[in-house]
């Protein structure tokens, strides 16, 4: 068996090499995944670009990465891989919010590598099943996916909502799209990016909103904020446009930790404010929900590149905007 294994490694501000690592040894309840698919997240750039993100700081070099789909290696069978596994005995994780607990591991969140790799070792309770139905792309993106089934779960939507989304960044879409799925009446989806705003078209929400203009969110009467952008302004705009007993769901993270709320809108219409992190118990859901064709995961892809091209791939954004989500095919099938 050959010990090698090559990576796209974070070694720095701007400083990614694709470079040989050891190839993983599977530990207790562990599998080793052969890598076919990892999707680019804004965390990953955010990671490559600064370095850190909050508290969480890149000290030694770090593989990124964690929207990823691949083959079992041994087996065949096709996996989405859950980035992020628990420790499964503290006060969280006994309560099911496995997603809170303190001692995650979560892939390409320092110090943990990610699966911008060709071979990563998977908890085997973490990596899903996928069935034939679902590309290997679409496989990797049942992670931002799970992003937005999580945050419509907090959101209690149900059929019936109306469902304001700001943000059209993917996990905008995918929130967007997840709400549809759950039964909501009516969905927009805000941003003020022209490109962004032409993507989102193509996707089932009964109206893109250009918020360049000023925009009066209330006139939509919506009962649901799903933020994803985590500009002050859009926050309080957004919750002050909720009606009686409307939920917003903060999913979008500011650049700094601390904001003004409009306390008042709060208090007098009984609105239900609450963060969003990451996800627990959504992955066979998001997966069940793509394979059925009801949300389209293929169609986010903008961009597909080797794992060569990695630093590329980061940068994509910038440099072509109407890119929702661009994707490193690390090996194929
Ligand atoms: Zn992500
Ligand atoms: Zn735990």
């Amino acid at each position: 068996m050959t010990t090698q294994n090559v990576a796209a490694v974070l070694h720095g501000v701007g400083d990614l090499r694709i470079e040989e690592v050891p190839r993983p040894v599977a530990g207790p309840g562990e599998v080793l995944v052969e890598i076919r698919s990892v999707g680019i997240c804004g965390s990953d750039v955010h990671y490559y670009e600064h370095g850190r993100i909050g508290d969480h700081v890149v000290n030694a070099p770090m593989i990124l990465g964690h929207e990823a789909s691949g083959v079992v290696v041994g087996t065949g069978q096709r996996v989405a891989v859950e980035p992020g596994v628990p420790c499964g005995h503290c006060e969280q994780c006994r309560a099911g919010a496995y997603n809170l607990c303190p001692d995650v591991r979560f892939f390409a969140t320092p110090p943990i590598d990610g699966a911008l790799a060709h071979v990563v070792a998977v908890h085997e309770a973490f990596a899903h099943p996928v069935p034939d139905e679902l590309s290997d792309d679409a496989a990797a993106l049942c992670e931002p996916l799970s992003v937005g089934l999580w945050a419509n779960r907090k959101a209690g939507t149900t059929i019936g909502s109306r469902v304001l989304v700001t943000g059209a960044g993917p996990v905008g879409v995918l929130c967007a799209e997840t709400a549809r799925a759950f039964g909501a009446s009516w969905v927009g989806i805000a941003d003020v990016q022209p490109d962004r705003l032409k993507a989102a078209e193509a996707f089932a929400v009964d109206e893109v909103i250009d918020a360049r203009r000023g925009v009066d969110y209330a006139a939509y009467r919506p009962d649901v904020l799903l933020e994803c952008t985590g500009a002050e302004p859009v926050v309080d705009a957004g919750i002050r446009a909720l009606r009686p007993r409307g939920r917003a769901v903060l999913v979008g993270m500011g650049a700094s930790g601390t904001q003004q709320l409009p306390v008042q809108a709060i208090q007098t219409r009984e609105l239900i404010v609450t963060g969003t992190f990451r996800y627990a118990h959504t992955y066979p859901d998001a997966i069940a929900l793509a394979a059925s064709g009801r949300i389209d995961l293929d169609a986010l892809v903008g961009a597909r590149l080797p794992l060569a091209e990695s630093e590329r791939a980061l940068t994509m954004g910038h440099t072509d905007p109407s890119v929702l989500k661009t994707v490193v095919t690390v090996s194929e099938g």
